[in-house]
């Protein structure tokens, strides 16, 4: 397809998306007039304009939240519920316009953004159905004397900053359990993928999200708009999913509030495939692991450790399938792998791959950059990988697989928490006791088993060490959003 005829078939969906700042229920220009060039990463043209929002429209927008907040927290759990379950339908209804918008603003196929809108919708449902689960507890006190009763209230306005890997479903993550528990919000979406958050905005409003209740604010000048949001005492919590050193700074900036603070970081995921696995399973695991959104994900396997009676067949195959794949543009038919997010994330692909063949690793299939327009990166496999690589501590976030062997558990398990992270690890496994033997000592906030993806809306989704703090979705995702207070009755 021409990017004449992508303009043509896909214009009209980026043209149905409203381009403002969405704050008190309306939409406005940036109070500069500015806007922000949005890029489609497959050809570097820029596919939209997007509001450029001031400090002054950044605390427009906290004003709003604020206003709305009493009233919010004071409606029925079954009202918020129904609007996130109507959401829920209308965004799966409109699957393939949220989808082309991602394929556009950020490089994945058309099948994988439409996977995405089913993952992301996948939370409004999950926490309309919770809304209304939320409970206190009642109790005597140990010398019979007062009565004790705990309830759970709304945190209060929250800031959510979020990526541009997931352009929905890392929003709907934050936005669904804060409609759920009844806090009102400021989103902040990637500056590279505004256009879904925006679309998503229009259609909460349709739900019938009081005004004032959800607030998107785009912005170039991050920092600077951001930074009084988080430091100005009405605000109750900063939510944020994005890089460990940008979300430690965030924490700082918070520590003036003694903010609630929810950090999803990022991740250094160690693949294991230990010598009684089934091979099949763990080439197909590590197929997801590594090529889910280009590889740009934080739960994207970074580091295969394999069994050495296995790592030469393991890489081999594993370069025959990542060999076989067709990059293009994402939204052509054929096409399993988009172009990275922008030059920089190339640049940075590239010296990741440079320095692990300096230091002695062989290139099974890939290792450069793809000629032409679009910052395409050939899926890559590298064998003999020595751990001193920079990738081994590095987040790659691009479709690159370094294969370095181990000879036992001890060392796979050494190896595999050797890193400041902790988001993701996955093993593979015949041996029931090791797979709970090695996921326990795995120093990881989730560990998938014979498997190469552990999304899911109904699973507390986190960190721990510098991957972060908090947890998104299951029964906890709520918890988030919530502040526990209790009241002593005396008799
Ligand atoms: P990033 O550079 O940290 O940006 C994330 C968000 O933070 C964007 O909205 C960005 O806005 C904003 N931001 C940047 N500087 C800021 C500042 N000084 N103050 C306030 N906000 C600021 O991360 P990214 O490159 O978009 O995303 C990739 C990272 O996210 C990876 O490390 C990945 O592992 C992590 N991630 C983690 C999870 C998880 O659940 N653990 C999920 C997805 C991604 P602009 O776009 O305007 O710069």
């Amino acid at each position: 397809m021409t990017q004449e005829s992508v303009k043509a078939t896909f214009g009209s969906v980026v043209e149905s998306v409203p381009k403002g700042l969405f704050i008190g229920g309306s939409w406005r220009d940036s109070s500069s007039g500015a806007t922000i060039a949005v890029e489609d990463p497959a050809t570097g043209e820029v596919i939209a304009h997007v509001a450029d929002a001031t400090v002054e429209d950044g605390r427009a927008a906290l004003d709003a939240a604020v206003a709305a907040q009493a009233e919010w927290a004071r409606t029925a759990p079954r009202d918020r519920g129904e609007i996130l379950r109507d959401a829920y339908e209308r965004i799966v209804a409109r699957t393939d316009e949220f989808a082309t918008l991602m394929t556009l603003e950020m490089g994945k196929t058309l099948a994988e953004s439409r996977g995405e809108v089913a993952y992301g919708a996948e939370f409004f449902r999950w926490f309309s159905e919770e809304a209304v689960r939320v409970s206190g507890r009642w109790s005597t006190a140990p010398n019979g004397a007062t009565r004790l009763m705990t309830m759970k209230q709304p945190v209060g306005p929250t800031l959510m900053i979020t990526p541009w890997n997931f352009p929905l479903a890392m929003g709907t993550r934050k936005i669904g359990p804060a409609i759920a528990a009844g806090c009102t919000m400021v989103v902040k979406p990637a500056s590279q993928t505004p256009l879904t958050m925006l679309a998503l905005a229009d259609l909460l409003k349709e739900c019938g999200v009081p005004d004032g209740v959800l607030n998107v604010v785009t912005t170039s000048h991050t920092g600077d708009v951001m930074e009084p949001l988080i430091r100005d005492p009405r605000l109750r919590k900063l939510t944020f999913t994005g890089s460990t050193p940008v979300g430690r700074k965030l924490i700082e900036q918070a520590a003036e509030g003694i903010l609630r603070v929810s950090m999803e970081l990022g991740g250094n995921a160690p693949f294991l495939v230990f010598p009684d696995a089934d091979l099949d399973k763990a080439v197909e695991g590590a197929m997801l692991a590594k090529m889910r959104n280009i590889g740009e994900a934080c739960t994207a396997a970074n580091r295969f450790y394999v069994h050495e009676s296995l790592a030469a067949e393991f890489s081999s195959r594993l370069a025959e399938r990542m060999g076989a794949l067709t990059l293009g543009h994402g939204t052509e038919d054929g096409v399993d792998v988009g172009p990275l997010v922008d030059e920089n994330a190339r640049t940075k692909v590239g010296a990741l791959v440079q320095d692990a063949v300096d230091k002695g690793a062989r290139v099974l299939t890939g290792g450069k950059a793809r000629e032409g327009a679009g910052w395409f990166y050939e899926p890559t496999v590298l064998a003999d990988v020595p751990t001193s690589a920079d990738l081994a501590r590095e987040e790659i976030f691009g479709p690159v697989a370094p294969v370095t062997s181990f000879s036992d558990d001890d060392e796979a398990v050494r190896l595999a928490n050797d890193t400041e992270f902790g988001l993701v690890a996955y093993l593979f496994t015949r041996d029931l006791s090791r797979a709970i033997r090695v996921s326990e000592e795995l120093e990881y906030g989730m560990v998938g088993v014979n498997q190469g993806i552990v999304s899911n809306p109904a699973a507390p989704f986190g960190g721990v060490k510098q991957s972060g703090v908090g947890r998104e979705g299951g029964f906890e995702g709520i918890e988030e959003y919530l502040e526990t207070k209790y009241v002593g009755i005396a008799l």
